[in-house]
């Protein structure tokens, strides 16, 4: 195909993904000097269409950021009232006491509030301030200088043919150039990705590791509805199958944000993560508070879970990586959105020094050393051994040594120095032949649903006759290798339904991808065991559209 010729557009500030990270950058910039030019590309149809969270929001990161927050009406609504922690078996559940809790794991001066609405007001305020927000831009490349470094990105390259030629109507994007160019994608960002291989930015970290969330949104009997109710519960169903768990937030309006997260370091390769979800609904705590509500949205989405150990280094000449695509989330709090908007700040103040200071395109080294000496580092590093523990010696373990582990960290000391993860959750899976096929209960279409059902409830959409964006390398792995080895889990991890392998009479099995469906969590791209699956975006405005996820 002949050379694309685009136009090019300078700024100073390019800004890829409008979550926490990103608009929190973006302000930042413009609080410090009104006449810098910043632009923040969403590939989502909107501002929040694809951001998925719990969620509780540790209000610290938006304190520091915009201290009249309240004021300026953030829809952070609903305060925390009640936390609840359950150890649930098959029929019941303990209640631990939440004295036996870390101080940090209380959630007393949080808000429940959807995350993808307060990105929505975020970019408001950016905006106002004179920011550039467009969404249904999707950055689908990145430039590169003379010298190697990140020089911008290509966005919004539209009506692509299923064989990735020029179609009818094609428009082939721009290049945004910009002083430095701020990734700020979340979890498994598909142009983070390329950065840091290029740049080798893990060779020191531990590998990263992810659980999948899925999320549904109730609207339950009034008469059950508690108003800022924080419910967190391990155990059954997934006992010693997945580290994982659910949270159950009652938010404003007679809703329940209704999550579970299963751990994607999990072995056996018949486990089906979304399967596990609509099991645990049926559990009699939980199908109790649901019966007689619906079930409004869906979707799903992976989360960071590797945190001090694997963060890699957050820049490289150009290009400072922000929130999770670093995997900024504290695992036993299940946050991030506080770290990503503290992220946006710091790196936002670094790239504001250079630029006053007449560089660019080198590496923000002072974010960098920010992210690690700063309160992001001093949240991460109390808990980094939580998730190794639970991951090596079980649930018990990590609620006994992890907890006493993040009681000692509270003064300064830990007796267990910083455990490693080890593998990553591609090379944890485990052989078919040595695990059972699992026997998931049918869906009952009430309290759980089929995958395809649920999928209509995440609104997703994506125009046909672009090439799919699920990439693989290479195309005879998932028959060849996966379908043997591995009971090709693609089908069973996927939790959009994407994946199928087609069996028919007297033909070899096909593997078919039907990407329309895909709702962007990125799991495909972390577990495949083979690493053959390359997540990357779709043209803007594609995936899902959620409403207040
Ligand atoms: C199930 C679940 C529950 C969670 N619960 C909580 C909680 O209760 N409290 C909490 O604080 N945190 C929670 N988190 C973590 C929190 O959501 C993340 O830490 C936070 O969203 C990270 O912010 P971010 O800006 O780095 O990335 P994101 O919020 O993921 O935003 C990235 C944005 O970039 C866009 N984008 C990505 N790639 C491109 C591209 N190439 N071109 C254009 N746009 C692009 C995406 O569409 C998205 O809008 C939870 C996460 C999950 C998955
Ligand atoms: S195809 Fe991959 S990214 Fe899309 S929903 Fe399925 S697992 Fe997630």
């Amino acid at each position: 195909m002949a050379e694309i010729e685009r136009e090019s557009m300078e700024y100073d500030v390019v800004i890829v993904g409008g979550g926490p990270a990103g608009l929190s950058a973006a302000i930042r910039l413009k609080q410090l000097d009104a006449d810098l030019d910043v632009v923040v590309l969403e590939k989502g149809s909107e501002v929040g269409a694809h951001i998925l969270s719990g969620a509780v929001i540790d209000p610290a990161g938006l304190d520091a950021l915009i201290p009249d927050w309240k004021e300026k009406g953030a829809p952070l609504s609903v305060p925390v009232r009640e936390d609840n922690f359950y150890l649930l078996g098959e029929g019941g559940g303990i209640r631990l006491p939440n004295f036996v809790m870390p101080p940090l794991m209380s959630n007393h001066g949080n808000y429940i509030a959807s995350l993808g609405n307060v990105c929505g007001w975020m970019a408001e305020q950016a905006e106002a301030l004179g920011v550039e927000v467009f969404p249904g831009m999707s950055c689908s490349e990145l430039v590169w200088g003379e010298d190697g470094e990140v020089k911008g990105v290509v966005a919004g390259e539209f009506g692509l043919d299923a064989d990735g030629t020029p179609g009818d109507g094609y428009e082939p994007g721009m290049e945004l150039h910009g002083k430095y160019v701020f990734l700020s994608e979340g979890v498994r960002g598909s142009l983070s990705k390329q950065v840091i291989e290029k740049y080798a930015l893990d060779k020191d970290a531990e590998p990263q590791k992810y659980g999948l969330g899925m999320k549904e949104i109730w609207e339950i009997d009034p008469e059950k509805h508690r108003e800022g109710t924080v419910t967190h519960t391990m155990g059954w169903p997934l006992n010693s199958n997945a580290g994982g768990g659910s949270f159950i937030y009652h938010a404003a309006d007679n809703q329940v944000y209704l999550g579970f997260v299963v751990h994607l370091n999990y072995e056996n390769p018949y486990l089906n993560p979304y399967m596990e979800f609509q099991r645990f609904k049926h559990h009699p705590m939980v199908a109790d508070l649901l019966k007689g509500g619906k079930r409004i949205a869906y979707g799903a989405r992976a989360i960071s879970e590797g945190g001090w150990q694997s963060m890699p280094k957050a820049v490289a000449p150009g290009a400072a990586l922000l929130g999770c695509a670093v995997g900024l989330v504290n695992v036993p709090r299940i946050k991030g959105s506080h770290n990503a908007v503290l992220s946006g700040k710091a790196a936002a103040e670094a790239a504001h020094a250079a630029i006053a200071a007449g560089r660019s395109g080198d590496e923000l080294t002072d974010y960098n050393t920010e992210l690690r000496a700063g309160p992001i580092g001093r949240d991460l590093r109390r808990v980094r051994n939580v998730k190794p523990i639970w991951s090596k010696r079980g649930l018990l373990a990590s609620l006994g040594l992890g907890g006493f582990d993040m009681w000692t960290n509270q003064i300064g000391l830990s007796l267990l120095g910083t455990v490693k993860h080890g593998k990553s959750d591609a090379a944890a899976t485990g052989k078919a032949a040595k695990f059972e096929p699992i026997d998931y209960p049918r869906p009952d279409g009430v309290l759980s649903f089929d995958r395809l059902t649920n999928v209509s409830f995440s609104m997703t959409n994506h125009e046909e006759s672009q090439p799919a964006h699920l990439k693989l390398k290479d195309p005879t792995l998932p028959i060849a290798v996966n379908l043997p080895e591995f009971a090709e889990p693609a089908t069973r991890y996927c939790p959009a339904g994407v994946y199928e392998v087609v069996e028919e009479e007297g033909k070899e099995p096909r593997f078919v991808i039907n990407f329309q469906n895909c709702v962007h969590c990125k799991t495909c791209d972390i577990k495949d065991p083979s690493q053959n699956i390359v997540w990357t975006v779709p043209q803007g405005g594609d995936g899902p559209n959620y409403p207040g996820m």
